[in-house]
C-alpha cells in the first residue's frame, strides 16, 4: 500500500487559491489521477489550519489574520463528497491546546496532521516570519524546535507528526548546531514513543534546500528503535507533486527497516504493508 496523505488543493496559476477554486470536484480529479497514475491507494487531503477563518479561535499570528479566508465547515462536507481522506494540517499552538482540541472535536476527520511551523512568533520555513534573522544561534533554535515537537507529540491533539525535522529545510543556507543532531531528537523521540503519534516521512525535503526526506536517517532510526509508526506522504502542492520521489522514498523507508505504514479512517490507524 501507498498512500499520499500530507496533499494541499491548489490551482496550478495561484498558491492560495480560494475555496472557490480549489475546492472543486474538477481540481481534485487532478490530483486524484495524479495518485493513480503513482500507484497511491489512499490519498488525502489536508489543508493548513490557518487558511479557515475558525483558525484565528487558536491563534491570532499576523501570517494567520493574511491567510484565514475560507469556511472550515464547507471544506470538510465538500472533501466528503470526494474519495480523498479528510485530513487538516494543524499547527501546534503552545497554550492553545484547549482551543484547537474543541476545533479537531467539533470536525468528523480522517486525520490530524501536527505541524511545528513557527517557534514562538518566528517560522522555521517562511521567510517573511524567519526566526534566523532574529535568532541567529542555531542551538538554541533547533533546541526549542524539537522541544515544540515534542509538545506537540505530547498534547494527543495529532494523528501523525508532519516534516518531523523541518527546521532544516535551509540546509546550508542557515546555520546548523554544532552538537550532533541525536542530541535534539532525543526529547522529541521520547515524547513520540510516549504519545504513540505516528511520523511522517515526507519527500518534501528533497523539494527544499536541504535536499533530503524529512525525517533524517538518524532520526527515523531512533523513532524506529523506539517503537513508532510511520506514514508517508510528498506534502504536494500541485498533481505533479504527488508521490513525488516515491521510489527514493520507499527504497529509504526499507533501508531504514520499515516495512509497514500507517493508515487513518475517522482517525482510527490501522497499519499495512509498505509498498
Ligand atoms: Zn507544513
Ligand atoms: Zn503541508
Amino acid at each position: 500500500m501507498l498512500t499520499d496523505y500530507h496533499v494541499h488543493l491548489r490551482d496550478d496559476d495561484d498558491d492560495q487559491p480560494p475555496d472557490r477554486v480549489a475546492f472543486t470536484v474538477e481540481n481534485v480529479d487532478r490530483y486524484l489521477a495524479a495518485a493513480e497514475q503513482a500507484g497511491i491507494g489512499e490519498l488525502g487531503c489536508s489543508e493548513h489550519v490557518y487558511r479557515f477563518r475558525a483558525a484565528l479561535d487558536i491563534w491570532r499570528h499576523p501570517f494567520w489574520e493574511q491567510q484565514a479566508h475560507d469556511d472550515l465547515d464547507a471544506y470538510c462536507t465538500f472533501v466528503r463528497t470526494t474519495s480523498l481522506r479528510l485530513g487538516l494540517e494543524v499547527d501546534f499552538v503552545p497554550g492553545a491546546e484547549d482551543r484547537t482540541a474543541n476545533l479537531l472535536d467539533s470536525h468528523d476527520l480522517d486525520y490530524v496532521l501536527g505541524s511545528v511551523h513557527f517557534v514562538g512568533d518566528r517560522a522555521v520555513d517562511h521567510e517573511g516570519w524567519d526566526i534566523w534573522t532574529r535568532q541567529g544561534d542555531p542551538d538554541e533554535v533547533w533546541r526549542r524546535y524539537f522541544e515544540a515537537l515534542a509538545a506537540a507529540a505530547r498534547s494527543g491533539l495529532f494523528d501523525v507528526l508532519a516534516h518531523p525535522d523541518l527546521v532544516k529545510v535551509w540546509g546550508r543556507a542557515r546555520p546548523r548546531p554544532e552538537r550532533d543532531p541525536r542530541f535534539y531528537y532525543e526529547p522529541a523521540v521520547e515524547a513520540i514513543a510516549e504519545a504513540e503519534v505516528a511520523v511522517e516521512v515526507s519527500t518534501a525535503g528533497l523539494r527544499k534546500p536541504v535536499a533530503e526526506l524529512y525525517p533524517a536517517a538518524e532520526f527515523a532510526a531512533m523513532c524506529l528503535e523506539a517503537g513508532a509508526s510511520f506514514t508517508l506522504s510528498s506534502d504536494a502542492h500541485a498533481p505533479v507533486e504527488v508521490g513525488y520521489a516515491y521510489e527514493r522514498a520507499v527504497a529509504e523507508m526499507r533501508d531504514w527497516g520499515i516495512e509497514e505504514i500507517v493508515t487513518f479512517e475517522r482517525r482510527r490507524p490501522a497499519l499495512e504493508p509498505l509498498g
